[in-house]
């Protein structure tokens, strides 16, 4: 084999055409078996409608070629993992424009983690005194502001099992993968604090700012009488609240949880949060004409 100094420029070069060929080749669709056989096992995501079944579609492709999947302690991501978490995850942007436009709320980060079981995370806090404490903490997913998103596998999973949405009484509104993405939204007008980036005509607002001080109105109140919910329960016995009292640890879980709720058992939600689901509806299903913008 030549390996002088003009075939190995040669072959570099051969290597950039072929990179950049790659690089404007057509968006490769998600194959019909595995479409479906995501679509089967998500019962909110087969009740979507046919066209927008075709969206989500094209949004989880272009997601796909644009995000890198990891796995942690030897995990294999299959093919079937990353679409089921792709169509997940782009879900709460159907309605945000076409893929291009929407999935510009995820351009911030490009690795998605995926670890086997529980994750353990090394945390510190200052307390009022000044002395610093460590200590660890188990999670299934975590967002990072402008940084990767880690998901539990086993977390997923326990969102996929059709047992959790059949049986009566059982129901399951947790679904970690829109619980992170959900923060994602969240974080990209800074820390999550429960308020994502509302567009001018939000609720009828005429400013940006009058936009968020009729969400921060509307989920204050709701997140302290569902925290004073679930105190009550924890400590006195009382009925728990039908959401994941993990809502009830700061406004921003409490975004997430609600988010997980609306997408994954909508009819329940509306009951139980009416004023909410019109919050979520007005954001996730806006007129065309106000989009939110990342
Ligand atoms: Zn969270």
């Amino acid at each position: 084999m030549d390996t002088s100094p003009w075939q190995r420029i040669r072959r570099k070069i051969r290597r950039l055409i072929m990179r950049a060929s790659a690089s404007i080749a057509p968006l490769p669709e998600i194959p019909a078996a595995l479409w479906l056989c995501t679509l089967n096992t998500y019962p909110f995501l087969a009740e979507l409608e046919l066209a927008e079944q075709a969206k989500l579609r094209a949004l989880a492709a272009r997601f796909l070629q644009h995000k890198r999947f990891h796995g942690a302690h030897g995990l294999i991501v299959t093919d079937a993992m990353a679409v089921e978490i792709a169509a997940q995850a782009c879900l709460p942007l159907l309605h945000w424009g076409e893929p291009v436009q929407a999935l510009r709320w995820y351009d911030d980060f490009v690795g998605i983690v995926v670890h086997p079981g529980e994750a353990v995370a090394r945390r510190e806090y200052r307390d009022e005194a000044g002395v610093m404490h460590y200590y660890d903490e188990v999670i299934m997913g975590e967002a990072m502001e402008k940084g990767p998103v880690m998901l539990s596998w086993q977390a997923v999973d326990a969102g996929r099992r059709p047992h959790a949405h059949n049986a009566p009484g059982t129901q399951s509104t947790m679904n970690v993968v829109i619980h992170e993405f959900a923060h994602k939204i969240d974080m990209r007008n800074g820390s999550a604090d429960g308020c994502p980036p509302l567009p001018p005509g939000f609720m009828g607002a005429g400013s940006a700012r009058e936009a968020r001080r009729i969400w921060q109105a509307h989920w204050g109140q709701a997140y302290e009488t569902f925290r004073e919910q679930v105190i009550i329960a924890q400590r006195f016995g009382g009925q728990p609240p039908w959401l994941d009292d993990y809502g009830a640890s700061a406004p921003a879980e409490f975004f997430a949880v609600a988010c997980e709720a609306f997408f994954v058992q909508r009819q329940r939600f509306d009951q139980e949060f009416p004023k909410l689901a019109g919050l979520l509806e007005a954001l996730f299903h806006p007129e065309a004409s106000s989009l939110p913008k990342p």
